[in-house]
């Protein structure tokens, strides 16, 4: 019973020596360039053509009201403003429109020049007003003061619809109907409403 007694406490000091239990540490050394990921590699969506024309439609009309005297800010726009920044385009209009006493009203193509003035087609102001109002809605304006919404503005845009109608001899009825027709020129010209803005005060 006494054999038990033999101990072997020779080799503590061994023990002691091999402190090799650091390879826990020996794991895989962590990305250094960690710091390079936060740029995106890839956008998530690129802007469609209308998304571009929009924006720029949209920050022409606050250029217009910066530049407005008296001042204007957003939230004090009614229709009548919105009818003032459509006539104020229409200086930079492309688009002949015959007035009442000109030979060529309703002429199509007329056959001389005419010294009638030019003006924002119709076509035009509609898809600029619906992208406005759209863009409205997008910087946090309500729905119901949405002042591109308004009655006035839709009047408006009839008139000019009708009046331009006339004046050039085209139809600007729907298209779903009677295809056959000749398109009434699209002579587009929302392209300079925006390089127009740059040039506002003049
Ligand atoms: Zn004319």
């Amino acid at each position: 019973m006494d054999l038990v007694s033999n101990p072997i406490p020779n080799n503590p000091s061994i023990t002691l020596e091999t402190p090799i239990i650091t390879n826990t540490r020996a794991m895989i050394s962590p990305p250094p360039s960690s710091a390079i990921s936060t740029t995106p590699t890839t956008p998530p969506t690129t802007p469609s053509r209308y998304e571009n024309q929009k924006r720029r439609d949209w920050n022409t009309f606050c250029q217009y009201l910066r530049n407005h005297r008296p001042p204007l800010s957003l939230p004090m726009c009614s229709g009548a403003h919105v009818l003032e920044f459509l006539r104020y385009l229409d200086q930079f209009g492309k688009t002949k429109i015959h007035i009442h006493n000109c030979p060529f009203f309703g002429l199509p193509n007329p056959p001389a020049p005419c010294p009638c003035p030019l003006r924002q087609a119709w076509g035009s102001l509609d898809a600029l007003i619906g992208r406005l109002r759209a863009a409205y809605d997008e910087h946090g304006g309500k729905p119901e003061g949405n002042p591109f919404g308004a009655r006035v503005v839709r009047l408006y845009l009839r008139e000019v619809r009708d009046f331009q109608a006339k004046a050039r001899g085209v139809s600007y009825e729907k298209k779903r109907k009677r295809p056959n027709n000749n398109n009434p020129k699209s002579s587009m010209s929302t392209a300079m409403i925006t390089s127009s803005a740059s040039t506002t005060t003049s």
